[in-house]
């Protein structure tokens, strides 16, 4: 596998050829390259009516909910079955409880997860495997124009997702009557009038069948379900991310995060552009976390590849983190950040359908803004699966209660609409855009008490915060007007403007 990006990515090639299992890891950031082919192909028909279901092959389990893909989904599921008692199963095409990725957040948000009753504050204390003294963050700017701004308590534990999910895993597999599936593939699903019926690949490629209640979407990305039910367009803005667990720099400091950092202009390429961004977390032990990545528009013309971003990461990685001469690579980290641009006064994305509910990257309510689709589901998982233990012993499981039970959360909505400024335009931007912005926002939070740094890195602003913010950057750098129009044209302002009018009246009703 590794020697057919021999010669096309060299470096990828060589840093991924010392990896035990390099050439797996290889194949898997193909499968997610693939995403981009499969938005020009037509849109896949994976929920089907149940009339339309093929006999002669029985149905092999009973459960209330099948969850189709085993990273959040496992943690939703663990609070399902453990504190609810309903009967699940989680079927994963991969290794279950085994990502491509890991997570930093802070303490106060991983304990709130003890509030489900599943996890108690030991065990997710113990999931920290480093914590930082303070973080910051900074873009590339002449030394007068540069403004660090340093955040305490904001993605400052990194843990150690494998183990939480591993721990959720055993927690569902302890239950009575709940199933963990690894290497099993979510196919299909055939809706009836009382439950649904899910169909799936086992690992010697055996067609399988599971009767429940419901069906929930905890695929990610390449959700086939989120693809269907948005019309073949599930994402309109997307974050690029490659990254390593590495040990071995030489100027790595182990008692800060780098939460995000830039270290030169956006890079203009054919009709487009891109402003590449790096975070830097101490991990376990000797091990340092580095991402690269950018924020982009689904339809630009900029080449998205992960592979290809990988080759970039290894060959600028010098300008931002000195590898040393016993510089290894342990494993890397990637994916796609998913994001929804909502231009309306609620949730204007399909994340439910009847005896369906989408979770996680699937659903994409998260803000990217800083990697939160983990942050969001440790934000909402109480109210998510409370709300889902209601609709299920109620039997209101259409498309419009289940939408109750998403993760959708005004503030984050807007947020999220804020990417479109961090999205380089090589059509209407300078090549500083992005970093000049960014320091003048620095320069505004640093005036203000810090509450507002960290409840914008917490996704936590309430309404009066963020309007202060914007005000006070559109005073200080009126540049901002002209791209607002160039960013976000007529449509995208009054969608933002919609936005902000459903958050003022959610927050006057004391809805969320
Ligand atoms: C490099 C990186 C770092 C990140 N760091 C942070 C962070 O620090 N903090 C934070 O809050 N967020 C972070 N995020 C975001 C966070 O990781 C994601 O939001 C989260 O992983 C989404 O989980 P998910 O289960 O929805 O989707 P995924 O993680 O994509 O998992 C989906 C699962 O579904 C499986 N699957 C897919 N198709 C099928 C099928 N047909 N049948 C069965 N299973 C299937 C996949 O194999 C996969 O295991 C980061 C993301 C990346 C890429």
């Amino acid at each position: 596998m590794l020697d057919r990006i021999r010669t096309t990515h060299p470096l990828v090639y060589r840093h991924f050829r010392a990896l035990d299992n390099g050439g797996e890891q290889l194949g898997s950031i193909l499968a997610i390259d693939r995403y981009w082919e499969q938005l020009s192909l037509p849109v896949p028909e994976v929920l089907l009516d149940g009339g339309k279901m093929p006999t002669g092959v029985p149905v092999s389990g009973d459960f209330d909910i099948v969850y189709a893909g085993g990273t959040l989904g496992l943690l939703h599921a663990a609070v399902m079955a453990v504190r609810y008692g309903w009967r699940v199963l989680v079927m994963e095409r991969g290794e279950p409880a085994r990502t491509t990725r890991d997570w930093n957040i802070s303490r106060g948000e991983l304990l709130r997860l003890s509030g489900t009753g599943v996890f108690t504050e030991t065990e997710l204390d113990s999931l920290i495997v480093r914590r930082y003294r303070t973080g910051w963050v900074e873009f590339h700017a002449s030394q007068e124009r540069r403004k660090r701004l340093y955040i305490d308590d904001v993605l400052d534990c990194a843990v150690d997702a494998d183990r939480l999910l591993g721990m959720a895993m055993a927690k569902i597999v302890s239950t009575p009557g709940s199933r963990i599936m690894g290497r099993t593939s979510f196919r299909a699903c055939y809706r009836f009038d009382d439950h649904v019926v899910v169909e799936a690949e086992g690992h010697d490629g055996v067609q399988l069948r599971f009767r429940a209640k419901m069906l929930v979407d905890s695929m990610g990305i390449v959700s086939p379900v989120a693809m269907q039910l948005n019309g073949g367009r599930p994402q309109t803005h997307v974050c690029p991310t490659v990254g390593t667990i590495a040990t071995g720099f030489e100027n790595a400091d182990f008692e800060v995060g780098e939460i995000l950092a830039s270290t030169e202009p956006a890079e203009l390429s054919g009709r487009g552009g891109r402003q590449l961004i790096w975070e830097g977390f101490p991990a376990k032990g000797e091990e340092y976390i580095t991402y690269l990545f950018f924020y982009d528009r689904v339809d630009s013309p900029n080449d998205k590849s992960l592979l290809n971003l990988f080759e970039t990461y290894f060959r600028k990685l010098p300008d931002y983190k000195r590898p040393g001469a016993g510089f290894t690579v342990l494993r890397p980290v990637y994916g796609i950040i998913p994001a929804w641009s909502h231009d309306g006064s609620g949730c204007t994305r399909a994340v439910s359908d009847d005896r369906i509910l989408l979770l996680g990257d699937a659903a994409s309510l998260g803000s990217p803004l800083t990697f939160c689709g983990f942050g969001s589901m440790v934000r909402n998982l109480d109210r998510l699966t409370s709300g889902l233990d209601h609709a299920l012993r109620a039997g209101t499981l259409g498309r419009d209660s289940l939408a109750g039970v998403s993760a959708f959360e005004h503030n984050v909505a807007s947020m999220a609409n804020l990417m479109k400024y961090m999205c380089f335009d090589a059509r209407t931007d300078e090549p500083d855009f992005v970093n000049e912005l960014m320091n003048e926002v620095m320069i505004v939070l640093d005036g203000l008490p810090p509450r507002y740094r960290q409840a914008m890195f917490r996704d936590e602003m309430t309404l009066d915060e963020l309007a202060t913010v914007m005000l006070k950057v559109a005073w200080r750098y009126p540049k901002i007007l002209a791209a607002t129009w160039s960013k976000l044209g007529l449509q995208g302002s009054a969608g933002f403007v919609k936005n902000i009018a459903g958050w003022a009246m959610a927050t006057s009703t004391g809805r969320r």
